[in-house]
């Protein structure tokens, strides 16, 4: 039975992070890490938009403002090391209409608080970045905004965490805690400290050790849509007003790596946890359960999901998410989107008494386990900061 003082459960961004920490600090300690799929990183941190976010979305009492300023320095600091290629093409956020000025405000004074860098620029600015842009009056300049390759990102991750000593175990699934030890697809694992990085399954595994009980995940499927204008066609990401009520960014534009661009990500519900294409990864329960849910927030909940859902179905047209880009960019043709990319699943956690969508961040455990609960969007970009924060949890629990 193979014995560790550390075991992490999920290869995603969160799990190596936190794996790689736990090493540093306890460099006499063994720390296995275990990963269902035969490499990391391949659900949400290898599917995502891979935009190094600025932390001006996020209210200053929370994690996300936090650990984005600092995760989007760390992160950047951590690709120039490594040779990883960034585009430091930063973003700008647009008004569509007299109605959004104010919320660019609250933005710009999010900004403030939380210490990010931000430009409160008007239309003609707004055009010296990016020509194509369609602004109402004034707009926001984020230059610290950067887009990487998560891939690329998530291999130098997994090459670090094994050059430093944690071992990782791939193709091994968590099944059930059994006292002091976990069973495992390949056996029974003893583990002195169990900590639950495992994304999607990350509030069934916590219900397995008493946590989580008034939470579970509702997974959105992020559906991306590329052109195939020549890089450099656009010059910078472009996002519009987001509705702050709920945690997703509206379709917007994203410069991918190599200066191409994407449209994108839906918010669309999935029917099942790792639903991403077809009826591949089904799972009655899963589908029993989830539909359950959804079915109830049809009827109640506190962020109009009915709403949401309707509006975020449409976008499996090719019309409808161009024709939802287009307003944020001149010269848009159909003509020019033609692929669909990879999808990403969001593990986004519900608080099903009060049928509220999480913020932020969510942590809970003891002094044999932690949990992480709403690891979603910019948990990539605060990956480096948020994994020594669980860290710190950790240590004061066990204390
Ligand atoms: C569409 C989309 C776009 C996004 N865009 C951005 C962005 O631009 N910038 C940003 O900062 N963030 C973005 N995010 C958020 C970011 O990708 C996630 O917050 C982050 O990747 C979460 O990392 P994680 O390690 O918690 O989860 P994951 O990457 O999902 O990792 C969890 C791992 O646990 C494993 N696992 C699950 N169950 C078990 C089990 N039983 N046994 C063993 N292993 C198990 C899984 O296989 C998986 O590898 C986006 C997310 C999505 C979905």
């Amino acid at each position: 039975m193979p014995n560790s003082d550390f075991l992490v459960i999920g290869g995603g961004v969160i799990g190596l992070n936190i794996a790689r920490e736990l090493r540093q600090r306890h460099p006499d300690a063994d720390v296995t890490l275990i990963e269902k799929e035969s490499g990391c990183g391949q659900h949400a941190s290898g599917r995502n938009s891979g935009v190094l976010h600025a932390g001006f979305y996020y209210t200053p009492d929370s994690l996300k403002a936090r650990f984005t300023r600092d995760g989007n320095r760390l992160l950047t600091d951590y690709c120039e090391r490594k040779g990883i290629p960034i585009n430091k093409c930063g973003k700008l956020v647009v008004a569509r209409d007299a109605d959004d000025l104010p919320f660019l405000d609250e933005l710009l004074a999010r900004g403030r608080k939380n210490g990010v860098e931000l430009y409160d620029i008007d239309e003609v600015e707004a055009r010296s970045i990016e020509p194509r842009v369609i602004t109402h009056q004034r707009a926001i300049f984020s230059p610290n905004t950067a887009s990487v390759n998560p891939a690329d990102v998530m291999r130098a991750m997994q090459a670090d965490a094994e050059r430093e000593g944690v071992r990782i175990h791939l193709g091994v699934r968590y099944l059930q805690q059994k006292g002091r030890s976990v069973r495992t697809s390949a056996g029974d694992y003893q583990a002195g400290y169990v900590v639950n990085a495992a994304g999607l399954y990350a509030d069934k595994i916590a219900k397995d050790f008493g946590f989580s009980e008034r939470y579970q995940i509702l997974p959105f499927k992020g559906l991306y849509l590329y052109s195939d204008e020549p890089p450099g066609s656009v010059r910078t990401n472009i996002y519009p007003v987001p509705d702050l009520r709920n945690p997703f960014l509206g379709v917007h534009y994203t410069v991918t790596v190599d200066g191409r661009v994407k449209i994108g990500p839906t918010a669309i519900p999935a029917f099942w946890r790792e639903q991403y294409q077809g009826y591949g990864r089904f799972s009655l329960p899963e589908f029993a359960d989830i539909a359950r849910l959804q079915l109830g927030l049809f009827t109640q909940s506190s962020f109009d999901f009915k709403r949401l859902a309707m509006e975020e179905m449409r976008k499996y047209s090719r019309s409808r998410m161009v024709s939802l880009a287009a307003g944020l960019l001149r010269d848009v043709d159909q003509r020019h989107y033609l692929r669909w990319g990879k999808p990403g699943i969001r593990a986004q956690l519900l608080d099903v008494r009060s049928r509220k969508l999480e913020m932020d961040f969510v942590l809970e455990g003891d002094d044999r386990s932690m949990h992480v609960l709403n690891a979603v969007s910019p948990a990539f970009t605060c990956s480096i900061p948020f994994s020594r924060h669980v860290c710190d949890r950790i240590e004061a629990a066990v204390h």
